[in-house]
């Protein structure tokens, strides 16, 4: 078999390095995006780029938080059910409204939830523990100072730093960031991603497959895993296997802030992409992984793009290596590309259920669901794990980490990768 195509002046290690010194390698060459402005609602799971602080209290006035009467809690002190405080209702205040005048003693003021608390008053007695009389509320208990009322502040007060620049942005800090009318909102820009299928064997959707021609699956599962990773697919389509096909498409992804490839990048005579990011002024970073699926990828930096360097990855092309290895390597730097800390996906310790077997010196990256069991979870091989066998990857919920040559028996630990964030 011939060797894998010169690269000119390029240089690269043929030596099998390990996942850990691949991710390394990748990642000390990725830096963090720069920020654009999107409405908020665009922010989500985005990272800040800012700082963002109180321009207000929240809430900015004390305020009911039932349906009910406002008082001064002075005029109820002593109160009992035989002697009962007798309040006249001067006036009444719904969510949205206000009092003209802060409250006099001996009155009440009819409110409701989310309503300004009239001046002078400081408590509110829910509307089921009063009874009224004509335009007198009738009060058989004493009622707290602060009864009832949340008070000014009591959520952020003016100047707090409520969010920290880097955060990522769920649900949650969305709606804190609308409680503050913060709008638009300053957000780590999201990589725009090259993707490019090669193979003279691939036929793109919707289309007739001739002989010896299957559909071109790794472009869409590629796309949808870069969705899945906050970043925004763009189709570089499918290369056929010449050397100037795959320069010329590339090179349309050019000005994207990331590339990656999937197949020919193995050793057959077919193999080109490492010799067309060699054309492409490429520097090489690693060729092959000790893993399995998945051993041949390719990570180069070409000059130009966004950045000073544009990251390529050249991943393999059966479907499943494709997959795993897009997970293990581009989704960490896509992540940190767009300003998240947290890069890896979760690893869980499980006990396997049935033997999963790893054949090979490789670190085995193997499929499998997760059941939960008495004492925790178990893992079980989703079913052959061939890495042309996408209906196993859709059957997984992650995937079990295996040394090399290593049997683990059935109730033996074993730490699965989940394939999603929770
Ligand atoms: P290669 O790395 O070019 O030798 O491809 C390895 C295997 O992956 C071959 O069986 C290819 O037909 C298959 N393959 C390559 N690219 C794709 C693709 N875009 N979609 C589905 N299968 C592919
Ligand atoms: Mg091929």
């Amino acid at each position: 078999m011939p060797g894998p195509p010169a690269l000119g002046a390029q240089c690269y290690t043929s030596r099998v390095i390990s996942v850990e010194e691949a991710l390394g390698r990748i990642l000390s060459r990725i830096s963090v995006l720069g920020d654009e402005r999107v409405p908020l609602l665009q922010a989500l799971h985005r990272v800040l780029g800012e700082s963002v602080s109180a321009r207000l209290d929240i809430p900015p006035w004390p305020s009911s938080s039932m349906d009910g009467y406002a008082v001064r809690s002075a005029d109820t002190a002593g109160a009992t059910s035989e002697d009962p405080a007798r309040l006249r209702v001067s006036g009444r205040v719904p969510a949205g409204g206000v009092t003209e005048r802060p409250l006099r003693a001996a009155e009440a003021v009819r409110i409701f939830t989310g309503a300004p608390l009239p001046d002078d008053a400081d408590a509110v007695i829910p509307q089921e523990d009063v009874t009224v009389e004509r335009d007198t509320v009738v009060i058989g208990r004493p009622v707290a100072r602060g009864a009832c009322v949340r008070p000014r502040g009591e959520d952020m007060r003016t100047g707090d730093t409520v969010l920290e620049r880097g955060r990522a942005l769920g649900p949650a800090e969305i709606g804190l960031l609308a409680t503050l009318g913060h709008q638009p909102v300053r957000v780590v820009r999201r990589p725009v991603v090259g993707i490019l299928s090669t193979g003279d064997e691939l036929v793109d959707l919707p289309g007739a497959l001739g002989p010896g021609q299957i559909p071109n699956s790794n472009t869409y599962s590629l796309m949808a895993q870069v969705i899945e990773a906050g970043a925004e697919p763009v189709s570089l389509g499918i290369a056929r296997d010449t050397l100037e096909e795959i320069v010329e498409r590339l090179s349309w992804g050019l000005g994207c802030d990331l590339l990656i490839s999937s197949a020919g990048v193995s050793v057959g005579e077919h193999d080109l992409v490492k010799a067309a990011l060699g054309r492409l002024g490429a520097e090489q970073h690693l060729w092959l992984v000790n893993m399995r699926p998945g051993k041949p990828i390719t990570f180069a930096t070409l000059p130009g793009g966004r950045q000073a360097a544009l990251p390529a990855f050249g991943l393999p092309g059966n479907p499943v290596s494709a997959m795993v290895t897009f997970e293990l390597f581009v989704r960490p730097a896509l992540l940190r590309m767009g300003g998240h800390a947290r890069l890896a996906r979760p690893v869980v310790q499980a006990r396997a259920l049935g033997a999963i077997v790893n054949h090979g010196g490789r670190r085995g990256y193997l499929r499998v669901r997760l059941e939960p069991t008495d004492g925790g979870v178990g893992a079980r091989l989703t079913g052959e794990q061939g890495s042309g066998i996408l209906r196993s990857m859709v059957a997984a919920d992650g995937l079990a980490i295996v040394p090399g040559d290593t049997t683990i028996a059935p109730g033996e630990p074993v730490e699965v990768m989940l394939l999603r964030d929770g």
